[in-house]
């Protein structure tokens, strides 16, 4: 085995985790909208601030050089903080302070006390290795894609890490006595320190990339999902439907959609203004949304129309859908100036069997059954089948088809 200058490889791995701290704070000062890199950008800099300590005892490992050690697992349970933020979950911020003082009373009793310096290694290298293990659970994933690759990379890491330490409390427990007079000549410090600024670099590198797709997401969702009512728009909606057209077409099912569109709205604003009009369309969208299956697709085409897509549906089962988001809506009650107003909706419906799977071809038939709605008293689902059936209606509608 290489022997290793462990003051060398402490100092290094001490610049490096400052300059990754300062990239993360970069980070988490740019993107406060992700959570994760604040935790990890703290947590670098604990880590730093405790290689400092133990760097400047390393010779004479008296007082300072054991806060020092407690430092450096605070901060990597800093990093476990992070991975909640990141994912989703409340970070437990009792973690870091436990641990440190965990690490810091091990430390008290049993070398300052008890000057058993074996005992407080094995000790430490347990604590460690439960900080890894907590850190590879949470980063275990089964996700698909880019972001499932590089948890699991992580999580493979946190693991080796923590069987590193296992095996630190291990070769600690069955080391000669005279190796525990001397912290900087055992060799397994060396190895301990450099693995770690080593699996530290690199989950700091997987934590910048996996920010980096997080934000791609973002601003893909930003640019699919209507602002106002939190549904697709327009282009959400055309990239969805060509999935599920996809997707029915292989598999020979059929699908269908609804054009939803609100009646009189362009009254509902000139009577009660613009900001009104807008709160009756986020409520019409979730009311809307309440009424779906999951799997159906829901978006904001423009304006005061909406589109449902509903894989697997012929036009029979559609329209009785879109008659209970007729009634839903109908039912619905808006309130303005202490008045309360009801609005409808007209629908029309139309299936890939008659229709085709083609998006246009789909909503161009949809539409034409809405024009039918609307000319016969609006408040009403209409689907195409019955305006093509019937031959008068068919030349009515000929030119909008
Ligand atoms: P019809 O029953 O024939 O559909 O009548 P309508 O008044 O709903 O029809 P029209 O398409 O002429 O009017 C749509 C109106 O929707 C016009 C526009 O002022 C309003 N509108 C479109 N987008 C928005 C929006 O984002 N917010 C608000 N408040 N109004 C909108
Ligand atoms: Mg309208
Ligand atoms: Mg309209």
């Amino acid at each position: 085995m290489p022997k290793f200058d462990l003051k060398t490889i402490i100092f290094m791995s001490m610049l490096l985790t400052f300059m990754l701290s300062m990239l993360l704070a970069i980070t988490r000062k740019h993107h406060k909208e992700v959570g994760g890199p604040g935790y990890w950008a703290v947590g670098n800099l604990v880590v730093g601030l405790g290689m400092v300590l133990v760097l400047i005892q390393l010779d004479t490992p008296k007082v300072l050089f054991l806060p020092g050690l407690a430092l450096i697992g605070a901060g990597l349970s800093l990093y476990l903080n992070g991975i909640q933020a990141f994912i989703g979950k409340k970070p437990d911020h009792r973690i870091p302070v436990v641990l440190f003082f965990l690490l810091v009373a091990i430390d008290v009793f049993f070398v300052i006390l008890q000057h058993d310096l074996r005992i407080a290694t094995a000790l430490g290298a347990l604590v460690f290795a439960g900080i890894y293990l907590v850190s590879a659970r949470l980063t275990f994933s089964r996700d698909e894609g880019i972001v499932g690759s590089l948890f699991w990379v992580a999580s493979s890491l946190f693991l080796l890490m923590a069987l590193f330490m296992l095996g630190r409390a291990f070769a600690t427990v069955k080391a000669d006595a005279a190796v525990f007079t001397s912290f900087a000549t055992w060799p397994i410090n060396a190895y301990t320190f450099m693995l770690g600024a080593v699996s530290q670099f690199f989950i700091s590198s997987l934590f910048v990339l996996l920010l980096s797709y997080r934000l791609n997401q973002n601003l893909e969702s930003i640019a699919t999902i209507d602002s106002l009512t939190g549904i697709l728009n327009r282009r959400g909606l055309e990239d969805s439907a060509f999935k599920m057209q996809g997707v029915c077409k292989r598999i020979n099912l059929s699908m269908a959609v609804l054009v939803i569109d609100v009646d009189h709205f362009k009254k509902v604003n000139d009577k009660h203004g613009h900001l009104f009009g807008d709160d009756v369309l986020k409520g019409l969208a979730k009311t809307i949304a309440e009424i779906l299956r999951s799997g159906d697709v829901l978006g904001r085409y423009g304006g005061e129309e909406f589109f449902v897509f509903l894989p697997n549906t012929n036009e029979k089962d559609a329209a009785n859908l879109a008659e209970r988001i007729r009634m839903g809506v109908e039912k619905t009650l808006h309130t303005v100036n202490h008045k309360i107003i009801k609005g409808t909706v007209s629908i029309g419906v139309a299936d890939s069997v008659r229709a085709g799977y083609d998006f246009k071809g789909l909503v161009a038939a949809a539409d034409s059954a809405l024009y039918v709605a609307k000319n016969s008293g609006r408040n009403r689902v209409v689907s195409y089948t019955n305006i093509t059936r019937d031959s008068k209606l068919d030349t009515r509608f000929a030119d909008v088809l």
